[in-house]
């Protein structure tokens, strides 16, 4: 008899994983950006060239990391975040799977920069395809930089499969404005090849949504709010007369985590019934608080799909507070409006 199982090496483990973590550049966007997020900086800025196939960069001025933390960040399941499973259910961080700087690191060339606010000399590392290939103290700005360069080298399948510019910055947009949109007291900067795309300094929601969407916005939102023991409700949502066909303008989000759900979805749409043509979207900003005890964020490795232990409460308390809202603002049916 002879046994075949053997333990796949790190590296093989590492580019796997990647293949579920890191689906195109915009994944690798906000992998960087909540890690900015949990690093506390008050200002993040994100570099773009060539739709983030030449480079993806986030600067921020965070806590940034000790010299041996440099190095354990590439390491697989390697995080700050949690140490006991229980600590899944009372999450305060974006991550806590510590696969993504593993699994980026595994399919790209990456150099981070980092410093912690007491050293006088932070640490710069490259890796490549898991691959320390240099480390060394450097001056840097208290915070880490981590560009990632030339991704999915070693996948070719993976890069050929990119789509075109446009289409991979659209993808890369989205993102940072989930982003931005759960974090307005963030400043944050996106530069595409070198052209300042957004400046949004620290505000408020609203202020946020108007600096991402133009200024028409602000005449167009109504405040959104309801507090339940189950569920805490806030945010805005768009008046029905300017509703339209893209579902550009719709943002769901859970602890400050942006969340894709067809099914709450479903109940804001229901709390516009019969405000609404068939076929127009409404606009939505809206924020749900709920007891992490009560969620499953680690359904997948994205997290964008969530478990409710609550779902219908929340469906029935969601469609009733948008009714609510746009009941008493009295806003007119926008049945027949044109667009
Ligand atoms: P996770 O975010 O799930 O912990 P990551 O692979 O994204 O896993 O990051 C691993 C660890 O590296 C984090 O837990 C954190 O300690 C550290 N880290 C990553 N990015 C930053 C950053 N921008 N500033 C400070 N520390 C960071
Ligand atoms: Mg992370």
């Amino acid at each position: 008899m002879s046994s075949i199982i053997q333990l796949l090496p790190d590296h093989v483990a590492n580019q796997i994983a990647a293949g579920e973590v890191v689906q195109r550049p915009a994944s690798v966007v906000k992998e960087l950006l909540e890690n900015a997020v949990d690093a506390q900086a008050t200002e993040i800025k994100l570099l773009i060239k060539e739709a983030g196939k030449a480079l993806v960069q986030v600067i921020d001025n965070g806590i940034g990391m000790s010299v041996t933390d440099a190095r354990m960040c590439f390491e697989r399941h390697a995080t700050s975040k949690i140490r006991l499973a229980e600590d899944l259910f009372q999450l305060n961080t974006k991550g806590f799977r510590g696969e993504a700087l593993a699994s980026i690191a595994a399919i790209a060339y990456v150099e981070l920069k980092t410093r912690q606010n007491n050293d006088q000399l932070g640490t710069q590392i490259v890796i490549e395809g898991s691959k320390i290939v240099s480390q060394q103290p450097t001056v840097t700005p208290q915070g880490t930089s981590i560009a990632v360069k030339n991704l999915f080298f070693n996948i070719p399948a993976r890069r050929n499969f990119l789509k075109s510019d446009v289409v991979e910055n659209k993808h890369i947009i989205d993102e940072f404005q989930r982003v931005v949109l759960a974090h307005p007291n963030i400043h944050f900067f996106l530069y595409v090849n070198g052209s300042e795309v957004y400046n949004l300094p620290a505000g408020n929601l609203r202020q946020r949504i108007v600096a991402v969407f133009s200024g028409k916005m602000n005449e167009r939102i109504l405040p959104l709010q309801e507090h339940t023991e189950v569920v805490g409700i806030n945010g805005f949502i768009g008046k029905p007369e300017f509703a339209k066909k893209s579902r550009t303008e719709q943002f769901l989000f859970v602890n400050d985590r942006f969340i894709k759900s067809g099914y709450l979805h479903h109940a804001i749409m229901g709390g516009f019934e019969g405000l609404i043509r068939e076929g127009l979207q409404p606009s939505y900003f809206i924020y749900l608080q709920i007891d992490p005890k009560h969620l499953d964020i680690n359904i997948h490795p994205t997290k964008t799909e969530i478990k409710f232990d609550d779902e219908h409460t929340i469906y029935a308390i969601l469609r009733s507070a948008v009714k609510h809202c746009l009941g008493q603002f009295k806003v007119a049916p926008a049945l027949d409006f044109e667009k």
